[in-house]
C-alpha cells in the first residue's frame, strides 16, 4: 500500500493556528472543555491546544459503532470508562473526519445528556459526498473529496496513524 500525500504538515500547521484564533474569540471567558474522540483525533487535538492562549480542560471520549446483520442502522456504543465531566462546560467535540455524520451528532446528543452548557463541533476533515445526518460542524480544518485517508491521527487497521501530513491510501 502507498500513501499519495493529500494535506502537507505545514498546511496542517497554519490551519490549526487560524482554528486557534477563532476558538479564542469564541469561548473567551468561557469554561471551555475540549472533548477529543478517540484515537483519530489525539494529533489534531495536541497541535491545536497547544495554539489556543485561553484557559481550557481536555477530555476524551470513546465511541464504537456497530452495524447489525439484518439491518443497515448504525448503533453508536460509548465507552463509559472516559464518562468526561463536563457538567457546566462550554463544550468543543473534537473528531478526526466527518464522514457519514452518525458519530459526532451521536457524541453531540451523549455530552448535551452529561449536562453540558453548550456543545459545539469541530473536525480535521470533512469528507463531501457521503453525509447522512445533518450536522454542521462549527470548525472545519479542510474539505475534501470522497477518498479513503491516513495519516495525522487516522489509520488503516491501525497503521499511519503518526504520519504528520494526510495521504490517500492507495493499493
Ligand atoms: P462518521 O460517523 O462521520 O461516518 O464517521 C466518522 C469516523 O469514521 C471517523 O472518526 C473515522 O474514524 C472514520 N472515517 C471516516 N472516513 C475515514 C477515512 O477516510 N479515513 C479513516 N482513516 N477513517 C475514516
Ligand atoms: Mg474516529
Amino acid at each position: 500500500m502507498a500513501v499519495e500525500p493529500l494535506i502537507d504538515e505545514s498546511s496542517i500547521q497554519h490551519r490549526l493556528e487560524a482554528m486557534g484564533r477563532e476558538i479564542e474569540d469564541d469561548y473567551r471567558d468561557k469554561p471551555l472543555t475540549i472533548v477529543a474522540v478517540l484515537t483519530g483525533s489525539l494529533i489534531a487535538l495536541a497541535d491545536l491546544v497547544r495554539r489556543i492562549r485561553i484557559p481550557l480542560r481536555i477530555a476524551l471520549v470513546q465511541a464504537s459503532s456497530y452495524r447489525g446483520k439484518t439491518t443497515t442502522a448504525t448503533t453508536l456504543v460509548v465507552n463509559e470508562a472516559f464518562a468526561p465531566d463536563v457538567a457546566g462546560r462550554d463544550v468543543l467535540l473534537l473528531d478526526d473526519i466527518l464522514d457519514t455524520g452518525q458519530t459526532l451528532s451521536a457524541l453531540v446528543q451523549h455530552i448535551e445528556d452529561r449536562g453540558a452548557a453548550s456543545v459545539r463541533t469541530a473536525v480535521l476533515l470533512r469528507k463531501i459526498g457521503r453525509q447522512i445526518v445533518p450536522i454542521e460542524p462549527d470548525y472545519c480544518g479542510f474539505v475534501i473529496p470522497d477518498v479513503f485517508v491516513v495519516g495525522y491521527g487516522l489509520d488503516y487497521n491501525d497503521d499511519y496513524r503518526h504520519l504528520p501530513f494526510v495521504g490517500v491510501l492507495r493499493e
